[in-house]
């Protein structure tokens, strides 16, 4: 039996609505929430497929890395949003688009569709170095944000416990690599856990003491913002005690730390907020991807060639009038499910579908307590607390659900006044001590000319913003 009869088996808010143009989203992040949105009154069937029950709000997850912020403080139940607006959302793993037969191809049936609606985002990118990953966490899911927010708190704990120095110093080391946004706001909120929310708490460490490193392949921290604002930021950073290395080659990463050519930087936590590359599910459409295999939409933001398939949000690589890409943001993300939601019902309606063009109502990257840089509408370069409020604004604004956002406020509060991290818990088994001391001892460290091959990570591909 195919997916969708054994889905007409339920409870079906669709069934009486069967002779309507049905409208398939594939992803329930920015863009599918936003298009879903859109057409809740619209005269279709719409069906949302999320192989994560939830709608994420990533710009916060460095706030659940870091401890700040719960995971239900970012997340809401995508049924809770969309159920009521007669929207079907079901809990599924998409692997690929029949384009012939207008069908999605799950892991566990299929469905049929005469809209298409493509919006699963990113996924980390280790620049052909998967092995990477093991050892330096990205930050892209929920799942990824709790076990960050362990290793941080256990590498703590641990060099609390432990007596070798050498260890103990590669235990309170903590290694970003990849400076955008993201490693910028993880290595702000590290250096203030050491230095503002642990000091006091431990009796054989000085939190104080930890290293936050910060690496960048390209010259300026946060390469995508006007230089002054760079400026600005790495020094912000370097005032919360962050070391910064811009213009620095990451060749190796293992259990042992980062390699740079033959140097080596003993660290038990490592960060990964370097590169990105599109959901793979977009291979089975055919269309052309830019390096990091975002689909190359039209104008209109479809498939080329095809009128009933629209790809959105991270996954679409956008040309904007002035031959640069439309940026991996939210807000962008929003705009092209919105505009992809809209053409349907031109269509629908017989009208001529539009181009789109997004709206660049600013961007901000925070780099700790009061203290932010960004840029609105293209062209107000903001810094300081200025920054601070507007980017508080403006996250607090679009995060779902009214519970959430007056938790979330409460929380920041809380940690603006005390310093304090609400959400300091360790969850999963604790690894043994006695196991770790001989990974960080210099007499196992692999030799550096077996790392000298590996590729530069500055390879044009998208930066996690
Ligand atoms: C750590 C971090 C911080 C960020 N901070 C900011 C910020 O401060 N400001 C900003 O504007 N932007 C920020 N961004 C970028 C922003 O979050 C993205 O641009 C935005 O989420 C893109 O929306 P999307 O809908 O394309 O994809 P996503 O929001 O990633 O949603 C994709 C959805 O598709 C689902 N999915 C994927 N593959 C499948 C499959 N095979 N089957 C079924 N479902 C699937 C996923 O579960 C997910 O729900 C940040 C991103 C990250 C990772």
């Amino acid at each position: 039996m195919k997916f969708e009869e054994r889905c007409l088996t339920f409870p079906d808010v669709t069934k009486n609505r069967a002779d309507l143009p049905h409208v398939v989203i594939l992803g329930g992040g920015f863009g599918g929430l936003y298009a879903a949105r859109q057409l809740r009154k619209a005269p279709v069937r719409v069906t949302l497929v999320d192989r994560h029950n939830h709608h994420l709000f990533q710009p916060l997850l460095y706030q659940v890395a870091t401890a700040t912020l719960s995971p239900s403080e970012i997340a809401a139940p995508l049924r809770g949003i969309l159920g009521r607006h007669r929207i079907q959302v079901l809990l599924a793993e998409a692997t690929g688009i029949d384009l012939e037969h207008k069908r999605l191809l799950l892991a566990d049936g299929e469905l049929s569709y005469d809209f298409l609606i493509v919006a699963t985002g990113a996924t980390h990118s280790y620049f052909g170095h998967d092995e990477w990953a093991r050892h330096a966490m990205g930050l892209k899911t929920i799942e990824d944000a709790v076990e960050i927010r362990r290793r941080v708190l256990l590498a703590f704990e641990m060099a609390e416990r432990e007596s070798d120095p050498d260890v103990r110093r590669a235990l309170m080391t903590f290694v970003i690599i990849g400076a955008g946004p993201t490693g910028v706001e993880l290595a702000g909120a590290l250096a203030e856990i050491s230095r503002n929310s642990l000091p006091g708490e431990f009796q054989n460490i000085d939190p104080n003491q930890a290293r936050i490193l910060l690496i960048e392949g390209l010259g300026h921290v946060l390469p995508s913002y006007p230089e002054a604002l760079s400026v600005r930021a790495r020094k912000a950073l370097e005032r919360l005690g962050v070391e910064v290395m811009t213009g620095a080659r990451v060749t190796s990463i293992d259990a042992t730390g980062v390699f740079m050519g033959s140097e080596h930087l003993p660290a038990r936590t490592v960060l990964w907020a370097a590169g990105v590359s599109a959901s793979p599910v977009a291979r089975s459409l055919g269309a052309p991807m830019d390096r990091a295999g975002r689909v190359m939409v039209s104008p209109e933001l479809t498939v080329p060639g095809r009128t009933d398939v629209f790809v959105v949000g991270d996954l679409s690589f956008v040309k904007q009038g002035d031959g640069t890409s439309v940026p991996g943001v939210a807000p962008a993300a929003m705009q092209e499910g919105k505009h992809a939601a809209l053409s349907i019902l031109r269509q629908i309606q017989g009208q001529p579908m539009m181009p789109f063009r997004y709206w660049d109502r600013g961007t901000y990257a925070v780099i700790g307590r009061g203290q932010a840089v960004g840029v609105a509408f293209r062209r107000v370069q903001q810094s300081g607390v200025a920054a601070w409020f507007a980017w508080l604004f403006i996250h607090i604004t679009f995060l779902i659900g009214f519970r959430s956002k007056l938790a979330v406020l409460l929380n920041w509060a809380y940690s603006y006044l005390t310093f304090g991290r609400s959400a300091r818990i360790i969850t999963g088994a604790v690894p043994r001590l006695d196991k770790l001391e001989e990974r960080f001892h210099p007499t196992v460290l692999p030799a550096p000319q077996e790392h000298q091959s590996l590729p530069a990570p500055s390879e044009p591909h998208p930066s996690p913003r």
